[in-house]
């Protein structure tokens, strides 16, 4: 996607004389793009009739900045999607709040459960876990090992069948044992969708959770609007969760699911494992969408690891677009701490994921310390980019 956005943007550039023409040229690339990127076609329709309205012609001719000023236009309009215009229920630490996730199964429920809850643990809080779907076997199995491992409290049963009775003794137990966050996974069987979304309604009826949390898998494609507003219709969805955003699909379809919720997305998931779980912020995701890097990423992690010192320096270079050799050699190792190799580099603009496959991490890591030892090798003004 970013790669035939940019192509687009950069044929517009390119173009000395622009009209209406070159313009609608360009919208339609970037239609294209972004419909494969899975984002719903009457949203792109929409947004491409909207910066027809907004950019002037007359502006982009006149201008050199044309680039810009699309580049600009698409990624507002975007952003604007991906705001639902007001923020989701957010529970208080200490105050018991109930949260229940749905999903179609398979979506990444269970395990997002298990994330959500284990990321506000680090932040001091006392979750816990109820497994109300008594559908699928082994769905109880499954969060009590998770929650094992996590160490948070789960409740559940092996031979009650009633979803809605697990659910509301799970929240009650929890509420006595003065837990803040009681996390309610619910069931989310497929082919069989008007007794899934009755199911949902009564567990909501039941225990009146304070945030319903729609989890939906990112590589859902265009069916992403009309099953976020299948749920939204029996419950009242609250927030989005995206996940398996690390793999091949480039989460267009959270742009759907805001639309059908008018729910904003609080978190992605990123990977299997209990950490790969990121607050979720509209810009660094549009920038990632528009092939644009994310810059604002990029710097929060600079700031995690470069010593406080050396920070203001860097960070000005940074600004200034001074991004050299030399300091890309200094900053490696403090790179080389930030984590998964790959998010790092797909934060960087003109990079991406895939260029750092997921589950070559060692390979990558490697790779880095290999041009490190190029660059010792490299005279001081060959360092200076
Ligand atoms: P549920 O049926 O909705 O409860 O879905 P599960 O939590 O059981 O997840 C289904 C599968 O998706 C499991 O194999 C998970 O490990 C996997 N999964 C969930 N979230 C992510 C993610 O963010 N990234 C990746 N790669 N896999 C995920
Ligand atoms: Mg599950």
């Amino acid at each position: 996607l970013g790669g035939s956005i940019s192509r687009a943007l950069q044929q517009m550039s390119n173009a000395t004389i622009i009209d209406e023409k070159v313009l609608n040229e360009c919208l339609n690339e970037i239609t294209r793009a972004l419909l494969q990127a899975d984002v719903q076609f009457k949203l792109v329709r929409d947004m491409t009739t909207n910066i027809k309205k907004i950019v002037n012609l007359d502006d982009l001719a006149a201008g050199h900045n044309k680039r810009r000023i699309i580049q600009q236009a698409v990624f507002n309009e975007l952003c604007k999607i991906l705001d639902p215009g007001k923020p989701s229920f957010t529970p208080k630490k200490g105050k018991p709040s109930v949260v229940m996730f749905v999903g179609l199964q398979g979506s990444g429920k269970t395990t997002t459960c298990t994330k959500y809850a284990y990321y506000h643990q680090k932040k001091g809080w006392k979750p816990a876990l109820v497994c109300a779907d008594t559908f699928r076997a082994g769905a109880f199995d499954q969060l009590k090992q998770n929650a094992t491992k996590a160490k948070i409290p789960f409740y559940g049963s092996y031979t009650e069948s009633d979803p809605v009775k697990i659910a509301v003794d799970g929240v009650e137990t929890f509420k006595k044992e003065n837990c803040d966050l009681i996390i309610v996974d619910t069931s989310g069987r497929h082919k069989q969708e008007a007794a899934l979304f009755e199911e949902m309604r009564q567990v909501a009826e039941a225990t009146k959770p304070d945030l319903v949390i729609f989890v939906m898998d990112s590589s859902i494609g265009q069916a992403a609007f009309d099953q976020a507003q299948a749920f939204k219709q029996s419950v009242a969805v609250g927030a989005v969760i995206v996940t398996k955003m690390d793999g091949h699909a480039k989460g267009g379809g959270a742009l759907s699911a805001v639309a059908a919720t008018k729910s904003p997305v609080i978190f992605i998931g990123t990977g299997e494992h209990m950490d790969e779980f990121e607050v979720f912020d509209v810009k660094p995701f549009v920038s990632r969408l528009l092939g644009m890097g994310d810059w604002s990423g990029f710097m929060d992690k600079i700031q995690e690891v470069v010593p406080m010192d050396q920070q203001p320096e860097l960070l000005q270079k940074l600004s200034e677009g001074h991004f050299t050799l030399r300091i890309m050699y200094e900053q490696f190792q403090n790179i080389l701490k930030m984590g998964p190799i790959g998010q790092v580099f797909s934060m960087l603009p003109g990079f991406s994921a895939e260029l750092m496959p997921k589950g070559r991490e060692k390979e990558s890591q490697s790779k880095i310390k290999r041009y490190m030892t190029m660059m010792d090798s490299m005279t001081n003004e060959g360092k200076i980019g």
